[in-house]
């Protein structure tokens, strides 16, 4: 990344950025996947589910957040992405009401900005009851894992099926996990995809050790390791990122090893909230963990958000531009979000997307 920084010290989406709410709902799974871990970016069935009141108040909260921060975007900015995630999201016993939920808990905001709700799962919901949740959700990411039982493998095809019937809009992930005979099993399912036209695509498994001629193979569909099998990934959203403020150069790769943005001026908390209702903490992003005021940490719990995102309304009506100065080491999330290290220059950019100055 270093060589990056050099070309010019500003880093900015090459495609439409919008804001990027995520938020956890639950963090038990009903799968046990060898490759998942435990905890944060995995599941932990030890964590209790969190009640429907926790995540309505929260979500409350979260969209409180982005109309204050959306009232400065330009029109065509104002979208806003709402990430459901778990754990396993839909594994929630209460999920059909919480979901009901966003639907009503929205309406207040409709004018404010354009929401648009995204469910990454494993597709294991009974397909009844998957088809009374896809009627509050918009777009869908199913990942497929070979090592689940055939049972659930059956019922992912199903729920896929009727969301290409429905016309519901969704990308399907098979991991390809390196072990015989899920390898071989994610490769089928590859393939089974693609002849029933799903927007497929393979995904490796982060830290998982391919042997050459899978690493082979995984380059013919598409996927690239590099020599020490320590890649940084591509943008969570693909978006590709421009370094030298020509959009015709950009990158969709992004080596997360490396060294990060610490003294950057970055326009993160313009695009980017994660609230977690098991922990109850509503944080920048899954990784970043910079404030305003240049320390590190959650930027609020449900018991304090409601101050926080009043205290950030005043910020942003007394301040033309509130900007994060990084001091984060590594920048494993929230990289697509302009960044310089001059701050003129990020103010610059930022017109792009705001109607302030
Ligand atoms: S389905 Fe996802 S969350 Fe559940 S165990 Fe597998 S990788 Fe982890
Ligand atoms: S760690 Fe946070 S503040 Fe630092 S560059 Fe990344 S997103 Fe921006």
């Amino acid at each position: 990344m270093t060589e990056l920084h050099t070309v010019e010290p500003a880093y900015v989406p090459a495609g439409k950025l919008g804001f990027l709410f995520d938020y956890i709902i639950t963090m038990k799974c009903n799968f046990s996947c060898t490759y998942c871990v435990i905890g944060r970016g995995g599941h932990d069935n030890k964590i209790p589910h969190p009640s429907r009141e926790t995540c309505a108040k929260m979500l409350t909260q979260g969209f409180e957040y982005v109309s204050v921060v959306n009232k400065y975007k330009k029109e065509r900015f104002k979208d806003c992405i709402l990430n459901l995630l778990g754990g396993e999201v839909l594994y929630h016993p209460d999920i059909e009401n919480i979901i009901t939920d966003s639907t009503r808990i929205y309406e207040k905001y409709q004018n404010d900005f354009n929401l648009k709700r995204r469910c990454t799962t494993n597709a294991s919901a009974m397909p009844n009851k998957w088809k009374r949740l896809v009627k509050h959700i918009e777009e869908f990411t199913l990942s497929y894992h070979p090592e689940s039982r055939d049972k659930f493998k059956e019922i992912f095809k199903i729920n896929a099926h009727y969301l290409n019937e429905i016309g519901k809009k969704f990308d399907t992930i098979s991991l390809m996990y390196s072990k015989a005979p899920y390898w071989e099993d994610a490769l089928e399912f590859l393939e089974y995809g693609k002849k029933h036209n799903f927007n497929i695509r393979p995904r490796k498994v982060d830290g998982d050790i391919y042997s050459p001629e899978q690493i082979k193979i995984l380059k013919e569909i598409g996927i690239t390791i590099q020599h020490n099998q320590q890649q940084g990934r591509a943008c969570c959203g693909g978006r590709s990122m421009c370094t030298n403020r020509d959009l015709k150069t950009k990158h969709t790769f992004i080596n997360r090893e490396s060294e990060g943005f610490e003294g950057w001026h970055c326009s993160v908390p313009w695009f980017f909230l994660n609230a977690n209702a098991t922990s109850k903490e509503f944080n920048t992003n899954q990784d970043c963990r910079v404030r305003f005021d240049e320390t590190r940490g959650p930027l609020a719990t449900i018991d304090t958000m409601d101050e926080y995102v009043e205290q950030v309304k005043e910020k942003f009506k007394n301040e033309s531009m509130p900007l994060y100065k990084c001091v984060q080491k590594v920048c494993w999330c929230g990289t697509c979000a302009p960044k310089s290290k001059n701050l003129d220059t990020l103010k610059d950019i930022m017109k792009i997307y705001t109607t302030t100055h």
